[in-house]
């Protein structure tokens, strides 16, 4: 099947080539019979006439030789580079049905050799970009279940564990009993906040996310946002202010997505911050950009951390063993949304200092 393409080329070539070759065995064989009995008749080239029948039948037949030769040797080598040439064309288009066959199988691994700049070395490019993206995606897949198979499994086993004791009889008394539903009913809400998180991380990653973009003012929007925190904040003393002028310029957001950056960032800083702490939300406008900042005096992310804290699931060492640790996806969520509004977020921190976020939104 696939040696269709190389054998229509190759017949093509041949094809052409033999329609030119008659083509100019017949217009020779005529103009050379014309000229040559012009050239007999005119009296200006007297010394043809000194040929007599046999001289000018041998003279014919030569040529006519000469030209058969050239034909047939103009035909193999014609013949030669056709299928050369058609086997350069056709081979790479060969290299890209067997790649794509194996994507297909789930080598995503796979890519085509390319060399060429021209069109077909454009088709391999791009296939080897559609290789990549779904090589990644895989990767993502497969970290994304491991990963939720990895944090289901603790509270899983937690509540298993339990309800094991309380029904073989380890876990006795009204006390025990009672505190006991306690931890599973902590367990199940880990559970439930996770499933959360992993719903709200699938349809922030979802390419074709919506974004419902408007102009809003800065300032009141944030108020609003941080007196929904009020409780949270206040329970752990902790000072919060809101450091952005009156008439600073509008914002170009969807505002409920907008509503879940700040709150992601606003919750870690709470979290990550001892009591009596401080909180600033901030913003700053350039040319190009607007950015918000929200910067704490909290416990701070190591050094090594820091590259990795927008990656799903991941959390410090730190905030893993404290018991009030999320789920490790708040980042990630802050990261798609802003890659959602073309914009990006990065962090600073210094261990025992605090943290500083910044979202930076493109100007519209
Ligand atoms: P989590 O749900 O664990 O907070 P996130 O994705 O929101 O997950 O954050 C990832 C990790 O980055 C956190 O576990 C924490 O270790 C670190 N981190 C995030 N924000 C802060 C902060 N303001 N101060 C200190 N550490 C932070």
């Amino acid at each position: 099947m696939n040696k269709n393409v190389q054998i229509k080329l190759f017949l093509g070539f041949i094809l052409i080539l033999l329609a030119t070759v008659v083509m100019v065995s017949f217009a020779s064989h005529y103009i050379l019979t014309r000229e040559f009995n012009d050239l007999i008749g005119d009296e200006n080239f007297m010394r043809f006439r000194e040929f007599d029948d046999l001289e000018e039948i041998h003279f014919f037949s030569s040529i006519k030789m000469t030209f058969a030769l050239t034909a047939l040797i103009g035909t193999v080598l014609a013949s030669i580079a056709s299928f050369v040439f058609s086997e350069y064309l056709t081979t790479p288009i060969k290299k890209v049905i067997d790649t794509t066959k194996r994507i297909a199988k789930g080598d995503y691994k796979t890519r085509v050799d390319v060399d060429s700049e021209d069109e077909i070395g454009e088709l391999c490019k791009a296939v080897n970009k559609m290789a990549e993206g779904l090589e990644e995606t895989e990767k993502l897949r497969r970290e994304l279940v491991s990963n939720v198979a990895h944090e289901l499994a603790t509270p899983l086993t937690n509540i298993s564990g339990y309800l094991e004791a309380m029904h073989d009889g380890t876990i006795k008394g009204e006390d025990l009993t009672k505190s006991t539903l306690k931890l599973l009913q902590d367990e199940t809400s880990r559970l439930t906040l996770m499933v959360n998180d992993v719903r709200a991380l699938s349809s922030v990653e979802n390419p074709d996310i919506k974004l419902s973009q408007k102009h809003y003012e800065l300032k009141p929007l944030t108020d609003e946002i941080v007196s929904t925190m009020k409780p949270k904040y206040e329970k752990k003393s902790l000072d919060l202010s809101i450091d952005i002028p009156d008439g600073f310029p509008k914002i170009f957001i969807d505002k409920d997505k907008f509503s879940q950056i700040i709150i992601n960032l606003l919750s870690n800083s709470i979290a990550y911050t001892p009591k009596k702490g401080g909180i600033k939300i901030s913003a700053s406008d350039t040319d190009k950009f607007i950015s918000v900042m929200v910067e704490d005096t909290g416990i701070g992310i190591p050094k090594k951390d820091l590259p990795h804290i927008f990656e799903r699931f991941y959390r410090t060492d730190k905030s893993r063993s404290r018991k009030t640790g999320g789920t490790g996806v708040g980042l990630a969520i802050v990261k798609g949304l802003m890659e959602a509004h073309g914009g990006e977020v990065f962090a600073e921190s210094e261990e025992g200092k605090g943290s500083k976020f910044t979202c930076r939104f493109a100007k519209m």
